[in-house]
């Protein structure tokens, strides 16, 4: 089991809940919209978020950023020691740095020493993008890229510093379920996971579900981060459905019927109603949306709560019982306070 960090009031490893992260792209300097970002974020059920701090603009904005956010943050730096010195005295929750980037090695010491002055954590690791040449002698790329993580990390631990949380990411599932697997093998660091650079919509979804998951079910990963070309929150609402998934998280999980000439409901646009009139209960809540009563409430019955179509509506079941018939116009409704009763009995 990997040892335990503190980012802020989110503890992570040592069997800790897997933390979710995710990253802001507005701005920095534009504090307004980088704390609605995160707010957002926030709202959407993210624990810990990631902020860029490209220049000493961004830091001032930063500072600003810190004392308002409901999340612990951490400060993205990359090359200036000092940008990453001005985050932690400045109220960074952890630094995510490239000890290899940062130039002479009293730079990095000046860094160490404030992190243990403030008590904060540093992630280092590795992009499979920026392997040095000389790792690349290693037999393959997977353990290269772990290396080459290993290798910041060994330089935060020459300077007694041992506050750390590791990162390999590759663009690769395979690379990255590997890295990761090689990396926790050889330290007892959290782990913050993740496939990077994971593409568009549905490409990254599968690439993540794929990588994030194999590596949770081994045991592997203490923060994740769903990587998604776009909005951040999709990635919070991703990442949060796939630790449901793996039993990880609290929450409504929605089923829905593939549907088929049976249909009698439109099952799509009412599974995703059905998300939206549930989201933010953070009760565990197995909801089927199926598309005929023929089958649909039979192969609902797992669910704790279901809704079938019918032709002049649907039904309303629990556990494979009808419990109510509803016209579409009061379906909201009568759904919702069925499964407040649920929640209330169970
Ligand atoms: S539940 Fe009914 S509508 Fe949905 S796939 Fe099964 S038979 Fe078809």
């Amino acid at each position: 089991m990997s040892r335990i960090v503190k980012i802020g009031k989110i503890s992570i490893g040592g069997g800790n809940p897997i933390a979710i992260q995710s990253m802001t792209n507005t701005d920095t300097r534009d504090t307004k919209a980088t704390l609605e970002q995160i707010n957002a974020l926030y709202r959407a059920g993210c624990d810990l978020v990631r902020v860029s701090i490209p220049d000493f603009e961004s830091l001032d904005a930063f500072a600003a950023i810190v004392k308002c956010s409901p999340v612990p943050l951490i400060a993205d730096i990359h090359y200036d020691y000092r940008l990453a010195i001005g985050a932690i005295e400045k109220g960074a929750s952890k630094v995510r740095i490239n000890p290899g980037n940062i130039g002479q090695s009293w730079k990095v010491r000046e860094i160490v020493s404030a992190a243990k002055d403030y008590g904060i954590p540093i992630r280092v690791g590795a992009n499979s993008g920026s392997i040095k040449e000389s790792f690349k002698a290693y037999e393959t790329k997977a353990i290269a890229l772990a290396e080459s993580a290993l290798e910041e990390t060994h330089i935060l631990e020459s300077l007694g510093f041992y506050d750390i949380v590791i990162s390999a990411k590759s663009s690769s599932v395979i690379e990255t379920i590997e890295a990761n697997k090689y990396i926790s093998s050889k330290v007892d660091y959290p782990l913050h996971i993740g496939v990077t650079e994971a593409g568009i919509f549905e490409t990254a979804v599968v690439k993540s579900s794929v990588g994030i998951g194999t590596l949770l079910l081994e045991g592997i990963g203490d923060t994740i981060r769903v990587s998604i070309a776009g909005d951040p929150l999709t990635e919070v609402r991703i990442a949060k459905k796939l630790l449901k998934s793996l039993n990880l998280r609290e929450g409504v999980e929605v089923i829905a019927c593939p549907t088929c000439a049976r249909t009698e409901i439109d099952v799509e646009s009412l599974a995703y109603d059905v998300e939206n009139w549930l989201e933010g209960l953070d009760k565990n809540l197995t909801v089927a949306v199926m598309g005929c009563v023929v089958n649909g409430i039979g192969e609902g019955k797992d669910a704790d709560i279901g809704i079938a179509g019918t032709a002049s509506g649907a039904v309303i079941f629990t556990k494979g019982e009808i419990v109510k018939r509803v016209k579409k116009d009061i379906l909201k409704r009568d759904f919702l306070k069925l499964v407040k009763e649920y929640l209330r009995k169970n």
